[in-house]
């Protein structure tokens, strides 16, 4: 598939943005930019990254480098939980920005709500000011529960472009899921593989067989077909690429039905509600 076929998906900022994109959280530096250009040439047109992963220098060289115009890769980063509060937030956008050195920054997210500081409400006031001068073309939140986004759009004047979170086949999110889309808050999947646990995973296996797929790529296939952001990691060039090619079959009614079998809503990583 050629990058201008995959799909993209509208954002209530405007922007159109590749569903399908690569995370680099735990990419080390010293591979990160010869795999982010093999990413770009395999056909991603999306990268995620974060203050936290120590690696946005990197993707911004892949992406200066690739040849490619800026406006054909759209970029994803975080700020990190030590920056909350209008002023802290405010520098620490520039310093992703900065970073990167690309120019502007796609979509920009809180990435954790951290609801003990209390400070979110503040942060997302500098996250409309970043959108409103431009360093910015969107901006959006990660790991926010329910509670922590009705709180934040009670007095937000910009609604999040993006909510991402953790979601994958043990936890699909379907309660979240709802209240973003009822806000037009596009939901954005990480940890979609959840990190490697359902390779061997019986059902996906007989699943995956049967449509002469590998378990990877009817998991990202689902998560497409829920209309879910996705992002799958590999520091693998084969299984980045594999990770890519996942538009050529469709699971039906009733295999999607399989996967929600695996459905326990249970978590990988920690409840938002518990990190600072
Ligand atoms: P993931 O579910 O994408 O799993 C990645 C792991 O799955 C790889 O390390 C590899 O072991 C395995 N894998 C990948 N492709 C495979 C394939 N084709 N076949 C077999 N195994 C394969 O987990 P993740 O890296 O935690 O999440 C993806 C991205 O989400 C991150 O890179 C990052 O960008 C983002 N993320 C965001 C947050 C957040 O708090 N917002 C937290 C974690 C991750």
């Amino acid at each position: 598939m050629s990058s201008s076929q995959q799909p993209l998906v509208t954002l209530n900022s405007g922007q159109m943005m590749p569903q399908l994109g690569l995370g680099v959280y735990k990419v080390n530096q010293d591979i990160a930019v010869q795999l982010i250009q093999h990413a770009l040439d395999v056909g991603y047109r999306r990268i995620d990254t974060a203050a936290l992963y120590d690696n946005e220098a990197e993707v911004g060289a892949a992406i200066r480098k690739s040849g490619l115009a800026r406006e054909e890769v759209f970029v994803t980063s975080k700020i990190w939980n030590d920056r909350h509060g209008y002023l802290e937030a405010k520098e620490a956008i520039q310093e992703c920005v900065d970073r990167l050195n690309i120019g502007y920054v796609d979509m920009m997210l809180i990435h954790w709500p951290c609801p003990k500081q209390d400070k979110f409400v503040e942060t997302w006031r500098a996250f409309e000011e970043a959108l409103e001068t431009g360093l910015v073309r969107g901006i959006g939140v990660s790991n926010f529960n329910q509670p922590h986004l009705e709180k934040l759009l009670a007095s937000a004047n910009v609604t999040p472009a993006i909510n991402q979170v953790e979601l994958h086949p043990q936890l699909a999110q379907q309660s979240l899921r709802n209240f973003n889309k009822s806000h037009g808050i596009k939901t954005e999947a990480w940890a979609p593989l959840g990190r490697a646990r359902f390779n061997e995973n019986p059902l996906l296996l007989e699943l995956a067989a049967s449509l002469n797929k590998t378990v990877a790529q009817v998991i990202i296939r689902w998560h497409l077909q829920l209309e879910n952001l996705v992002i799958p990691k590999s520091s693998n060039p084969d299984r980045l690429a594999e990770n890519f090619d996942v538009f050529d079959f469709e699971l039906s009614h009733h295999n999607m039905g399989v996967i929600e079998t695996l459905n326990t809503e249970t978590r990988i990583a920690t409840n938002p509600d518990d990190m600072n």
